[in-house]
């Protein structure tokens, strides 16, 4: 069984394209089944019911339109029971409808059964036989294997839009069309897509269907890639004529006649003729031909599919590099693409960012933190999103709610500009507690620090009003690079930061690459990320990097003296000490060099969960220790902060976080070492008031939330707060904290500050 259904998943997926995967699906399943019938129905979400997809067995012309609503016929009935139905004699069943036109009737056995993600139903897939009986367990266990492996794959495809391009006759409407994702950053903005792709990455490329006027303009942009790319072949040829043997020069001219308009270029061609925009038609005719010579067994053929597809990417890239506007955006923008990358991100000029949406990521994986590092409205996680769709279009973006618009109607406009004014005003008014301390009503004083890691982030934390930097992401200047920066543009890059800052304190955490977070020039391939080679973990296995850092780090602080030093993802106390006797090593070499400088307080992270229950341990080794929540979190809950699959379940009010933060700081005040905390949980004003009754001294979060925070804390008793610590932490549950958390807010007047 495992064979054979490795055998058709993996046909279906080398499918050129939906369409053709899901006939192959079905011709497939019913030849391994030995059925006479099977076929494949989909939710129609625009119309809410099944239509049959594809088939083997049943008349193909009832494809598109055999229709059964929501409940109706056994196909509904396996929707709506989310379980295998499996008849000896269909028509005898209540629920059974006939199809007119579908040739149905001559089949009496049925097994049908749900094609469920995310809990939803989004199809059946049903085989069918003439004679009467029941189908084994073991063809019923297949079948289901198929549907569940098969559901991600059409979720993908409705996503991406590729589910309703498969039915030209119906032309979708974007008009209006709302999708929903998670917050990633709160505020909301109207601006014109600007959909980004990974580069020059074939697999990447989506499907995307183009109107017959738009047929010449693919073309033209074909042939001028086809023409650049056989331009560069031609100067490499000439380039290195001189030191490459007449038999490597050879392959320049395969090269070439590859490219010719009567091979791959003019079947490139023929696909954009058939209604796909270029890229597409370069994906589709790469992967078949590079597919073809892989299959062969003449290795010098086999190997003929490297340079295909070698060709295949330079073209690629030659399309991307001229659609994207030589790097010109928009007046007003808003960045839409599957993932977006920090150096994707930082490419477009802030003045013109206007919000960013991803179908992948979480509230807290890194590309939300710096959407809010930004100040930029963002939803991430927008699974349904034909994000290859929305290029050029009109958006609206809601990060407080997660959702976006597409093409929004003067209703849901008026309705938005009044969101934004409020927003504004409401910031007007944060705004003249700028200059005052965060002090409670009874005069609880509280330090608000800022999280930054990007040069604008710092002149937005002074105007904020922030104390000092509580946590600097250092992994964002070597993210933005092709190499590992040295030691001495680190100086440049770190001296910088500090002296804008200063005399304010200055937290600088060393590299925290690893997780979600990769270097382009550091590739780490692993099957848990997050629970593998992370932070510290790195630059101990690397103290050259760690070395290098930590120098830098010092000698930029030389004369300042705001410099504290955070390490990331400890586990273990044999960490801190290793890292302790780095960073004074370096700091004795650099006195020995004739530096004049302070040796820096280090501090270590809390964020994985032996680490919290050994918080006095390792206070008792540093100068002050800060709770990284966010990875607590997702290590206390087993929640991969980047997965939307499971973002429900990644709860920042859960009763075991709460419980596992007071316990962190009461040892840290045993250990008499001040504790801080700088996870984006810091940043929530209602948590803000249950970390400030835990006794966190100092709380730093991103800029665009400080004033919030100070304005709650301001508001409040330090008595209030105790008690609403005390309230929530008898509850067993995150909903019922937030809900008790909601009714606080709105009794003390400021719900408006968590919209
Ligand atoms: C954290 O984990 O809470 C944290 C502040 O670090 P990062 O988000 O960069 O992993
Ligand atoms: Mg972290």
């Amino acid at each position: 069984m495992i064979t054979a259904l490795r055998k058709i998943i993996q046909k279906v997926h080398n499918a050129s394209d939906l369409d053709s995967a899901l006939k192959l699906l079905v011709k497939e399943v019913k030849q391994e089944m030995q059925t006479q019938v099977c076929s494949l129905y989909l939710v129609d979400k625009e119309q809410g019911d099944f239509v049959l997809r594809a088939t083997e067995g049943l008349k193909k012309s009832s494809i598109g339109k055999a229709r059964l609503a929501k409940s109706e016929g056994l196909v509904g009935l396996v929707a709506t029971r989310e379980e295998p139905v499996n008849l000896e004699d269909a028509f005898t069943h209540p629920n059974f409808k006939y199809i007119e036109g579908s040739g149905e009737e001559r089949y009496s056995s049925f097994l049908g059964v749900p094609l469920i993600h995310q809990r939803k139903v989004l199809g059946v897939l049903v085989v069918q036989q003439k004679e009467r009986r029941t189908f084994d367990m073991e063809e019923e266990a297949f079948l289901v294997t198929i549907s569940a492996q098969l559901a991600s794959e059409v979720a993908h495809a409705d996503a991406t839009g590729a589910l309703v391009r498969i039915q030209p006759q119906k032309k979708t409407r974007l008009k209006e069309a709302r999708f929903s994702g998670i917050p990633g950053s709160s505020g909301v903005s109207m601006a014109e897509a600007v959909v980004i792709y990974p580069k020059a990455d074939l697999s990447a490329v989506p499907e995307h269907f183009i109107e017959e006027d738009e047929v010449d303009g693919e073309l033209d942009a074909l042939d001028c890639a086809l023409k650049k790319v056989r331009e560069d072949i031609k100067a490499l040829q000439k380039k290195t004529s001189a030191v490459l043997p007449k038999q490597e020069q050879a392959l320049f001219t395969v090269y070439l006649d590859i490219l010719d308009d009567k091979a791959l270029g003019g079947e490139i061609a023929d696909v954009i003729r058939e209604g796909h925009w270029a890229q597409g038609a370069i994906k589709r005719v790469v992967k078949e031909h590079v597919k073809a010579f892989e299959d062969m067994d003449d290795p010098y053929m086999s190997e003929r599919a490297v340079d295909v597809r070698d060709l295949g990417i330079r073209l690629l890239s030659e399309l991307q590099n001229t659609n994207e506007a030589s790097g010109e955006y928009p007046e007003e923008c808003i960045l839409v693409g599957e993932e977006i990358t920090t150096s994707q991100l930082l490419d477009v000029p802030s003045k013109n960012l206007r919000g960013i949406i991803a179908v992948s990521g979480s509230s807290n994986s890194h590309m939300a933190i710096i959407a809010r590092a930004l100040n930029v409205p963002a939803v991430v996680g927008a699974v349904d999103l034909p994000y290859d769709r929305l290029h050029g279009r009109q958006l609206i973006v809601d990060g407080f709610e997660g959702l976006v618009y597409c093409d929004p109607g003067l209703e849901i406009k008026a309705h938005y500009k009044q969101v934004m004014e409020e927003e504004a005003l409401l910031q007007a008014n944060l705004e003249l507690d700028l200059d005052k301390p965060t002090v409670t009503l009874d005069g609880h004083r509280v330090e608000l620090f800022v999280n930054t890691g990007l040069m604008v982030d710092i002149a937005r934390s002074i105007d904020r009003g922030a104390e000092g930097i509580g946590l600097y992401r250092t992994e964002i200047p070597f993210m933005i690079r092709d190499r590992f920066p040295s030691e001495r543009e680190q100086v440049e890059i770190y001296r910088e930061q500090l002296l804008a800052a200063s005399p304010k304190i200055f937290t600088m955490r060393t590299l925290d690459i690893g997780g979600d977070k990769s270097l382009p020039y550091f590739p780490i391939e692993e099957a848990n990320p997050f629970l593998g080679w992370r932070g510290i973990r790195i630059t101990l296995d690397h103290p050259e990097l760690l070395l290098a850092q930590v120098r830098a780090m010092m000698i930029a602080s030389e004369g300042l003296s705001n410099l504290r030093i955070l390490i990331p993802m400890i586990t273990n106390v044999f960490e801190v000490d290793s890292c302790l006797l780095l960073i004074r090593r370096a700091y004795k070499e650099l006195k020995e060099e004739g530096y004049k400088i302070k040796m820096p307080p280090v501090g270590v992270m809390i964020e994985i969960p032996a680490a919290a229950y050994q918080a006095r341990a390792l206070a008792d080794r540093v100068d002050f220790i800060s709770v990284g929540s966010n990875d607590l979190t997702q290590y206390l809950l087993a929640v991969d902060r980047n997965n939307p699959r499971v973002a429900d379940l990644y709860e920042s009010f859960h009763p075991s976080l709460l419980h596992a933060l007071r316990f962190i700081v009461k040892e840290a005040k045993r250990a008499k070492t001040p504790v801080s905390i700088c996870g984006e949980l810091a940043g929530d004003p209602r948590a803000a008031v249950l970390l400030t009754a835990m006794g966190f001294e100092s709380l730093s979060m991103g800029a665009s939330q400080l004033l919030k925070v100070k304005y709650t804390l301001r508001h409040l008793t330090m008595k209030d707060c105790k008690q609403l610590l005390k309230d929530v932490f008898i509850m067993d549950n995150g909903e019922a904290i937030l809900a008790h958390l909601s009714k606080f807010f709105e009794e003390k007047k400021l719900s408006h500050l968590i919209r």
